[in-house]
């Protein structure tokens, strides 16, 4: 097997707000102009740096709004996050927690802080990708896969180097609970000091990796800490991980989809001619109804 090498480590882009509720550093695919299927089937990649939010009675968050084309996955590191939509689903993500929504054929929702947490106040960490939708499987039914960190795998490394906790794919052996609709590993990785962890992943994957805590050294040779984007070539299979202190990582890999995207805000689609029947669609309510 060959060595995945680094394409680049990218430092967090200068963040912007996101409703009032999400301070966020977009890496892909605008932050750095890469191209709209580099990281394919991950279109989008919002990550919330740790921040502290000061105490409010009334939740920041994002109103609502219309979703299409393809699935929303956020990943709670610190905060709560409650959720609403159209057909009258709701929850709360917490510390740990993935909830993996498939806005598919088209959802309306909104995002806000846990409101205990808002009342509280405090640090918040989290990340949102847009996951993209082969044509085949844009307009499928709308749904939820809460997932609880008790419900992920889970792979013990050895020499107490920490944990592999699946969300997507197969670490060793070990699943994680998410259905996708094209093949996809999406792991967090908790090291300890000095831990180490060695990935196989198939090379035509699109694979990066968040650092969400600490530091690592990858294959042996390349440095990355907190707040940084590892992005891998597309030349190996094999991923070597080394933590220099306390560290979690997300990784994410998946099969690219390869079909052309217009998007265009909520919407993730193939052609111009969907986006403007996802906006018809929008403006005639067929996405249900949902209150501010
Ligand atoms: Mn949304």
């Amino acid at each position: 097997m060959k060595t995945k090498s680094v394409q680049q480590v990218l430092p967090p882009p200068a963040p912007h707000m996101v409703g009032d509720g999400f301070r966020v550093h977009n890496f892909f695919p605008s932050g750095y102009n890469m191209d709209q299927k580099r990281m394919s089937p991950f279109f989008m990649m919002d990550y919330n740096s740790k921040i502290d939010f000061s105490p409010r009675e009334t939740p920041r968050g994002v109103g609502v709004h219309p979703h299409r084309g393809f699935e929303t996955v956020t990943i709670a590191y610190h905060g709560k996050v409650a959720h609403h939509d159209s057909f009258g689903n709701s929850g709360v993500i917490s510390e740990g927690d993935v909830q993996w929504m498939t806005a598919g054929s088209g959802i309306l929702h909104k995002e806000y802080h846990e409101e205990e947490f808002s009342k509280k106040g405090g640090e918040f960490q989290m990340v949102q990708l847009w996951v993209n939708l082969p044509s085949r499987d844009k307009k499928s039914k709308p749904k939820y896969q809460a997932i609880s960190l008790a419900q992920m795998g889970k792979y013990e490394l050895p020499e107490n180097g920490g944990i592999v906790e699946v969300i997507a794919g197969e670490y060793n052996g070990v699943k994680g609970p998410a259905s996708t609709f094209t093949p996809i590993e999406m792991y967090n990785i908790r090291l300890t000091k000095n831990g180490n962890v060695t990935l196989n992943l198939p090379g035509n994957f699109n694979t990066g990796i968040l650092v969400v805590e600490g530091s690592v050294k990858v294959n042996e040779n390349e440095s990355a800490s907190q707040d940084h984007f590892i992005l891998f070539k597309n030349d190996g299979e094999t991923i070597s991980l080394h933590a220099e202190e306390d560290t979690v990582l997300l990784v994410l890999s998946g099969e690219p989809i390869d079909e052309p995207i217009v998007a265009y805000g909520p919407f993730v689609m193939n052609t111009h001619d969907e986006i403007q029947e996802a906006m018809d669609d929008f403006r005639m309510g067929k996405y249900g109804v949902l209150e501010d």
